[in-house]
């Protein structure tokens, strides 16, 4: 193992801090490290395994595919991609998809989406874009912009113009920018997570779905991290009673494979046409045969287990020792502890659970599935590094 990092240290870019742990295995909602070590995964690839690591339907649908064709240019038609397509639209309303993948790239398409839609419709100097401050959308130079975290600027100037941040929860402020600037579109998470597991207001979005509509500005939101059942719905959104003319996705979409996706409603389904935007990989098979997978298995059963858990999970650590407050939606959560967040991180790794951050918290994204028994020992962990100082 020694070696594994001594190697990554020298030849992968240094962007990333690690924790000196290389997972060699895992299965479900439990991964083990080169000693054998157990952990109870409650970060699952930041949102990504769904259904937890290696879970048997997800890899033989990808296998299946493996073994038939794992990738063909978008000049031919290929099954898994189309099937998805039609189940994502099936199940949000929505009209079209445009297949990316990764969260950054569906960004991008969204907002290729609204300055195309707005030139056309009002005139090219509509291309302002407003996002919420302390909001993230990714980390090429253009979701950077659209990122309402100065920090993740400053190294990267001049970044892509046209993007304003509004303070999330002011409505009046949204009104202000779009008063003062030619606004092609509203962006935001209905939770934002790398921004602390902070759960908009439900006046707030509903009024944000109200200027767009009035205003003809689309209103697109970013479940990247939120979808796939991860706020206990299907989507996000779906606990607001708004219905986005854009939604973008990734991260739990794919179940562990890349993938990220737009979806289009009827007002936006025929912004991009031919040659106006693609990908290599976009839609790809084994990718698309995955998503397909994990998709039909995000059903009211498995929706009703998430918002039980979540439930489960909030009711542990509302009064717990430690703990100032509890954040969040579904099963992605934010506690807010008295002890820094990371040194909770590390005391839990050590005692066998792996929890991630946002911010000043402890952020869990347990997988979809994770039996009962094995969260409620995981909390237990959690809860008693909350506890000791
Ligand atoms: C992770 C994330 C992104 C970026 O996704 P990548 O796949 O890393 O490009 C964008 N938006 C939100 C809300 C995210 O959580």
């Amino acid at each position: 193992m020694r070696n594994i990092q001594s190697l990554d240290q020298t030849y992968v870019a240094g962007t990333y801090a690690r924790f000196p742990v290389e997972i060699v295995s895992g299965k479900g909602s439990e991964v083990y490290d080169t000693n054998g070590k157990r952990y109870i995964d409650m970060g699952s690839g930041i949102g990504v395994t769904a259904f937890g690591i290696s879970d048997e339907e997800w890899v033989a649908a990808v296998t299946e595919q493996l073994g038939k064709v794992q990738h063909m240019s978008n000049l031919y038609y290929t099954e898994p991609c189309a099937k998805l397509a039609q189940l994502l639209c099936e199940r949000t309303g929505m009209k079209k998809v445009f297949f990316a993948n990764s969260g950054a790239e569906a960004n991008e398409c969204a907002i290729k989406v609204a300055r195309k839609y707005a030139a056309e419709k009002k005139g090219a100097e509509y291309y302002h874009i407003i996002t919420l401050q302390n909001s993230f959308h990714g980390r090429t130079l253009t979701t950077l912009a659209a990122t309402g975290q100065e920090h993740y600027h400053e190294l990267f100037q001049p970044l892509t113009p046209g993007f304003l941040h509004a303070p999330a929860g002011d409505l009046q402020a949204v009104k202000d920018l779009i008063k003062q600037y030619k606004t092609a579109a509203i962006l935001f998470e209905c939770v934002q997570g790398e921004g602390g597991v902070i759960a908009m207001d439900p006046a707030f979005v509903q009024g944000l779905a109200r200027i767009a509509t009035e205003q003809d500005i689309l209103l697109m939101v970013d479940e990247v991290q939120t979808g796939n059942g991860r706020s206990g719905q299907l989507y996000a959104y779906m606990n607001y009673g708004i219905q986005p003319d854009v939604v973008t996705t990734a991260k739990g979409l794919g179940g562990g494979l890349p993938i990220g996706a737009a979806l289009l409603s009827e007002k936006v389904q025929s912004v991009l046409g031919y040659g106006d935007h693609g990908s290599t990989f976009g839609g790809n098979p084994v990718a698309c045969a995955g998503a397909v997978n994990i998709l039909q298995r995000i059903d009211d059963g498995l929706l009703a287990q998430v918002q039980e858990k979540s439930a489960y999970i909030f009711n542990a650590f509302s009064d717990a020792d430690g703990v100032e407050s509890v954040s969040g939606m579904g099963l992605m959560i934010g506690i807010k502890t008295k002890r820094p967040a990371g040194e909770i991180v590390k005391a839990c790794m050590e005692n066998g659970v792996l929890c991630l951050t946002a911010k000043d918290k402890v952020r869990l994204l347990p997988a979809l599935n994770i039996p009962m028994s094995v969260l409620q020992e995981a909390v237990e962990i959690i809860k008693d590094a909350c506890a000791h100082a």
